[in-house]
């Protein structure tokens, strides 16, 4: 029998509805968890269908909408929705779409101490974290702060039959990753152990099955995304988000599919140096061998229709000495050491897409 670790984990104070249908009750739910008269909603123009259907349910509690949110939360994106925000003297904000969009809400939330109510129609999770990232001059800066943790959280299976496989399948991935680092993250409990597997599971088997006309599936998947997401909230991240978070950041890759790209590579370097949880994300990806995790990742990527590399997302050999020295910059909790040669080593692997070979 193996010995209980030490743990100790905190869950955000929030209330999440979890229901085909539950947008349009987005008035009641408003009512119910906050209480709120005057409510900002935030979108993007390709969620104007969804942002519509928000704006009918809140009814009497409207009081202006902003839908310009862009990916990493540009700095004066915040600043314009901001000023809407103090013109119309809101009392809450309705975050409806992926991660941008509610990543512009909890920056305003961030600064204002407004309640956040998030409506995902993606499976990226920031609806159940209290992390914040913002983007200036300077790059991308991300913190952790629990008044931005969004109060109420509402998920609507049926807003995430609208994403193509091109956007489903890496937003899939993007969530697993959370699960995966979780696993094998320095504040790994029982619990957010017991939480990614499922995630992983729910995930792995609903993915492949999206396309198809089994209707059960984006919901088994959402539901998936909100265990890795819980997993992400309860732990800290490692080398495989830093990395990512570098390459997004700093030659504005897609955020999502850099994720799915990276993922096998930076588990196969992990995994050496976690083979406890390796064994654990087996479980969860149906049964495979701790050692065969990687592969199996790579192998999920083929079955979703991801097949790009880093050099087709845009990455030039010349870039990476920048990336290498920029992942390695600053200390963070990893289950192996982060070492130049290592991340040059993912790095390579995910530029040419072969199949992950794993660490010494
Ligand atoms: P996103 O919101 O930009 O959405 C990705 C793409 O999907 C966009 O083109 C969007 O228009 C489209 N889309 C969204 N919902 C759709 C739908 N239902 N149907 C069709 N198309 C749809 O990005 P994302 O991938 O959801 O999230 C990524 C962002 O979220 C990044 O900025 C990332 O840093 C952040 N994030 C933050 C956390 C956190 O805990 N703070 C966690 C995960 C992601």
């Amino acid at each position: 029998m193996a010995a209980v670790r030490a743990f100790d984990y905190a869950l955000s104070d929030s209330r999440v509805i979890f229901a085909d249908g539950a947008l349009n009750t987005l008035g009641d739910s408003v009512d119910d968890a906050i209480g709120a008269s005057r409510v900002l909603v935030v979108s993007t123009p390709g969620r104007a269908l969804f942002a519509d259907r928000a704006r009918e349910a809140l009814g009497h509690r409207l009081a202006a909408s902003f839908d310009k949110a862009r990916l990493h939360v540009p700095v004066d994106i915040v600043a314009q929705a901001h000023d809407i925000m103090l013109a119309c003297n809101a009392d809450c904000l309705v975050a409806i779409g992926g991660g941008s969009p509610i990543g512009l809400g909890k920056a305003l939330s961030r600064e204002t101490g407004l309640p956040l109510v998030a409506v995902p129609t993606t499976f990226a999770g920031s609806e159940m974290t209290d992390i914040w990232g913002i983007t200036d001059e300077n790059g991308k800066r991300t913190g952790r702060d629990k008044r931005v943790a969004p109060k109420l959280v509402i998920y609507d299976p049926e807003l995430t039959r609208t994403m193509p496989p091109h956007v489903a399948g890496p937003s899939g991935m993007n969530a697993i990753a959370h699960a995966v680092e979780a696993m094998y993250s320095e504040s790994v409990s029982p619990i957010s152990s017991l939480i990614a597997t499922e995630g992983i599971r729910l995930l792995s088997e609903a993915l492949p099955a999206l396309s198809s006309e089994r209707s059960e599936s984006h919901a088994v998947a959402l539901l998936g995304a909100h265990y890795c997401a819980r997993a992400l909230d309860m732990t800290m991240m490692g080398l495989h988000h830093k990395l990512c978070h570098v390459l997004g950041g700093s030659l504005d890759l897609p955020h999502a599919l850099t994720h799915a790209v990276v993922l096998p590579y930076a588990t196969a370097y992990n995994a050496p140096a976690a083979s406890s949880a390796m064994g654990q994300i087996g479980k969860g990806l149906g049964g495979v061998n701790g050692d065969d995790v990687p592969t199996q990742l790579w192998n999920l990527n083929r079955e979703l229709g991801i097949t790009q590399t880093l050099s087709d997302l845009g990455v030039r050999e010349s870039d990476l000495d920048r990336i290498v020295d920029q992942a390695t910059a600053r200390a963070y909790p990893n289950p192996r050491e982060v070492t130049r040669a290592g991340i040059r080593e993912i790095l390579e692997q995910a530029m040419s897409g072969e199949r992950p070979a794993m660490g010494e």
